[in-house]
């Protein structure tokens, strides 16, 4: 038995619809409820719809992570029943003998808000998102264990304010493991630190599209903007690429990026430098790459700055769309989960009409199988891309 929730009157109707956020216009009463707790989703009738985190200082009161409370019991072994089907999953589509590393866990997209776990080999690196799989953290970790993880490391820096008072001390919670690690992907091998890296440590979700790069590079001269660790760089060095060409502003990421070329066997070939994507661009000769890679980071972090964001890819596109051989190819990304397929593509029409070149679109590109999106929870797509031909 946990607390209560009471829906107002036809507010249950959402449910139907299966979208994980409660907001807090839908609640009639509460009780007194520390922050985090599993709470029982009753509706106006009485009955009992689900089970959630209570969340009360966000406007999201509740997160719920089932649907389906008949006859569930919610502890350990539920949360590890959880867990191991996001792993079938990931074992039955994934060829773990070339790639060991994945998206274990995909919050709202695996039925589990409030939590990201990222698999590198036996080691694990979790984000906590809400107070409530905070409040988890042990049973999580026996869970993990259990399935087979032997180091967790627990990143907290990208997490959301509601984790203010969290620990910073408790990062490791398991023995630690000597970093970075190395991992494979598709073969590819690839160096990853959790603790001085962004996100989880790197950038899982682009996987199927650095391959995709790495079948279109052979005899190209490739530019790899906003390169970070350098996984589409490799890529494109295994395809055959002629040269390429790394670039980003964070002098670890273009050193770790240097480290992944070499433990592939490749350097000759590449080159790397320290510097602005957006400056890089336009000193660039016009012409000299054949397939161009626009990665940045997310320009459009919340709904306020889609504005703002929208003219950064506009440029950003705009400077490759322009720089690109005639022939050419694009690779263009967005990961702002507020610009969505359609205005992306927008944002690309417009730099194409503006520089005055003949663009077609190949192919649509999305997040991986291991980032999968919720039926019910559609903003949890956020990876997109085009491959462009520019005449
Ligand atoms: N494409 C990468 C992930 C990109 S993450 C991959 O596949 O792994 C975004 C990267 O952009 C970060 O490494 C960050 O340091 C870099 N960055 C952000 N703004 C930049 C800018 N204006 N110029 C160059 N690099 C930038």
């Amino acid at each position: 038995m946990f607390p209560q929730l009471v829906l107002k009157p036809k507010k249950e109707r959402a449910f139907v619809h299966r979208h994980p956020w409660i907001f807090s216009g839908a609640v009639a009463s509460v009780p007194e409820l520390e922050n985090g707790e599993i709470v029982e989703v009753i509706s106006h009738e009485g009955k009992l719809l689900g089970y959630g985190f209570y969340s009360p200082y966000s406007q999201i009161i509740c997160r719920v992570f089932e649907f389906d409370p008949k006859d569930k019991i919610i502890d350990g072994v539920y949360w590890k029943g959880k867990i191991s089907r996001a792993l079938e999953i990931r074992k039955n589509l994934i060829d773990f003998s070339r790639t060991d590393c994945y998206r274990l866990l995909h919050a709202e997209g695996d039925f589990f808000p409030g939590i990201i776990a990222d698999a590198y080999g036996k080691s694990l690196v979790i984000q906590l998102l809400i107070k409530g799989t905070e409040r988890l953290v042990e049973e999580l970790k026996l869970a993990f264990m259990e399935l087979g993880f032997e180091h967790i490391y627990l990143k907290t820096k990208q997490s959301s304010q509601i984790l203010e008072n969290i620990n910073e001390e408790l990062t490791w919670l398991t023995d630690p493991v000597d970093l970075p690690v190395v991992v494979q992907e598709n073969g590819v091998r690839l160096k990853v630190d959790f603790e001085k890296g962004q996100k989880t440590g790197f950038f899982l979700d682009q996987r199927v599209n650095r391959q995709l790069a790495g079948k279109l590079s052979e005899g190209k001269n490739v530019l790899n903007t906003f390169c970070y660790t350098g996984g589409f760089s490799v890529y494109a060095l295994q395809g055959g690429a002629k040269v390429v060409h790394s670039v980003d502003s964070s002098k670890d990421a273009i050193a770790m990026c240097e480290e992944n070329v070499a433990l592939n066997g490749f350097d000759s070939r590449h080159e790397s430098f320290v510097a602005d994507c957006f400056d890089f661009l336009k000193a660039v000769e016009p012409y000299y790459y054949d397939l161009i890679i626009l990665d940045p980071p997310a320009f459009a972090k919340s709904a306020r700055k889609v504005e703002n964001a929208t003219r950064g890819y506009k440029e950003l596109n705009m400077l490759g769309i322009k720089r690109v051989k005639p022939g050419g190819l694009i690779l263009t990304f967005s990961c702002s989960q507020n610009i969505d397929k359609l205005l992306f593509q927008k944002i690309v029409f417009g730099a194409a009409a503006d520089v005055g070149r003949n663009v077609r679109i190949l192919q649509h590109l999305g997040q991986p199988l291991d980032h999968p999106v919720n039926i019910f929870h559609p903003e949890g797509e956020y990876l997109k891309g085009l491959l462009l031909y520019v005449e």
